[in-house]
Order: C-alpha cells, then sequence, then structure tokens
C-alpha cells in the first residue's frame, strides 16, 4: 500500500528511471507511482532545461503502457521554482493523512538531501525509498546517513542485488548522445526515442 513519487527534471525520462519506479513499486508493493516532472529546480537554476511542456509530454508517453505509473504536474504547472516540501504537503492534503508517500530517489539525489528546503519537514510527510544508482560505492550509503542526520525508520535502502537491475543511464548522457547524432535505442522506449526526434529535442550540447 502506499503512493510512490518519483520527482525529477526528465530531460529526458529513460529507462533508469522506469527500472528505478518499479523497484520500488515491487519492493514496497506501492500501489502506484507518480513521476513528477520538476518546473524550474533551483538546484539546476544554472542550465537551460527543456520546456516543461516536452519534458511532460515525453514523461506521459513513458509511462502510458503502465497503469501502476502516472505522470504528476504538480510541480510542472507553477512558475518559478519548486521545493519537494511544497510538492509533499499539496499530495497530503489531497490525499489525506491516512495514505503512506514514499519518496524514491536516487543515491545522487539523496547525497544532496541535506541542502533541501524543510528537510525534517520533508520527513514528517513521506518516507524516503533510496535506490542505487551505478558509479557509486555501497560504502558511501552510511556517510549519506550521517551527514543527512536521517532517521534509520524513515529511509528504506532498496539495497543493490536485492530488488530489480541498475542501470548506468543519465539524461546527461542522453542529450550528449542525441547532439552527436548517436543512438539512444534501450536507453529510452520508443515513443520518447520518436519524440525526441519529432521536436528535435537536444540538437546542441548543453553543459
Ligand atoms: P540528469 O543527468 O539531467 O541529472 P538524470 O538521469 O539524473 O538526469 P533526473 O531527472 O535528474 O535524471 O533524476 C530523477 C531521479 O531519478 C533522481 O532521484 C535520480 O537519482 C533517479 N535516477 C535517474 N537515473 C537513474 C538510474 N539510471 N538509476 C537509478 N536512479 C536513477
Ligand atoms: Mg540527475
Amino acid at each position: 500500500m502506499g503512493i510512490g513519487i518519483l520527482g525529477g527534471t526528465f530531460d529526458p525520462v529513460h529507462l533508469g528511471h522506469l527500472l528505478a519506479a518499479e523497484s520500488a513499486r515491487e519492493a514496497l508493493g506501492l500501489e502506484r507511482v507518480l513521476f513528477m516532472p520538476a518546473g524550474q529546480p533551483w538546484l539546476k537554476a544554472y542550465r537551460g532545461l527543456t520546456p516543461g511542456r516536452h519534458r511532460l509530454r515525453m514523461v506521459e508517453l513513458a509511462v502510458a503502457d503502465n497503469p501502476a505509473f502516472q505522470a504528476a504536474r504538480h510541480e510542472i504547472d507553477r512558475p518559478g521554482p519548486t521545493y519537494s516540501v511544497d510538492t509533499l504537503e499539496a499530495l497530503r492534503a489531497e490525499l489525506g493523512p491516512g495514505v503512506p508517500l514514499h519518496l524514491i530517489l536516487g543515491q545522487d539525489a539523496l547525497a544532496e538531501f541535506h541542502r533541501w528546503r524543510s528537510p525534517e519537514r520533508v520527513l514528517e510527510l513521506c518516507r524516503l525509498a533510496v535506490v542505487p544508482r551505478p558509479g557509486q560505492e555501497a560504502s558511501e550509503w552510511l556517510e549519506l546517513f550521517t551527514r543527512n542526520s536521517l532517521p534509520a525508520g524513515q529511509v528504506t535502502l532498496l539495497a543493490p542485488g536485492l530488488t530489480g537491475p541498475q542501470v548506468d543511464i543519465s539524461g546527461t548522457g542522453i542529450r550528449r548522445r542525441v547532439a552527436e547524432g548517436r543512438s539512444i535505442r534501450y536507453q529510452v522506449t520508443n515513443p520518447v526515442a520518436e519524440y525526441i526526434r519529432e521536436h528535435r529535442l537536444y540538437q546542441s550540447a548543453t553543459p
């Protein structure tokens, strides 16, 4: 029971996101996973993001065949920076107090957790579910816990080996490949690849 939330810029959404969401769904027995594209996240304000309507549309295409996955527009519709704490407050108000919320994070996103707005409130509103991301050592997990002063009971570690496979796919890598005219087949779903082609996204490399 419960609802998972996978936040991100989704520029673009890729197989790494889908596998992480599916691992969390299965491990936690989630009813649904919401894919929540960010509006203009403050941590990434330094780089030009693809307009929200494209990022949202690609998420819609990627999850269309899975009734347990859903695109959510809470953040994308808001002007200016959005904070997870505000999104979680809105979801909590919408769903009522009884529904467990699980914020799904890649290991790299957990490393930034101490820089978030109101991390203590975030931990009151939801539990964190952390998925491993290739390239990060298992030994770093303990350090992340300490640095973020995370109460163990509020965090589920979907440890490598216990859940699904991990893939070393990233939005950055995909944008670079498209700009270089290389293949992104099997890194994104076919409808997403088609959308990127049709709208000529990522033609020039972003930093
Ligand atoms: P970028 O390279 O632009 O940062 P990204 O691939 O990291 O793109 P995000 O939208 O930043 O994608 O990530 C959203 C969430 O999904 C984060 O919590 C991130 O850790 C997680 N995530 C992204 N890719 C993977 C992956 N390959 N495996 C596991 N988790 C992932
Ligand atoms: Mg990222």
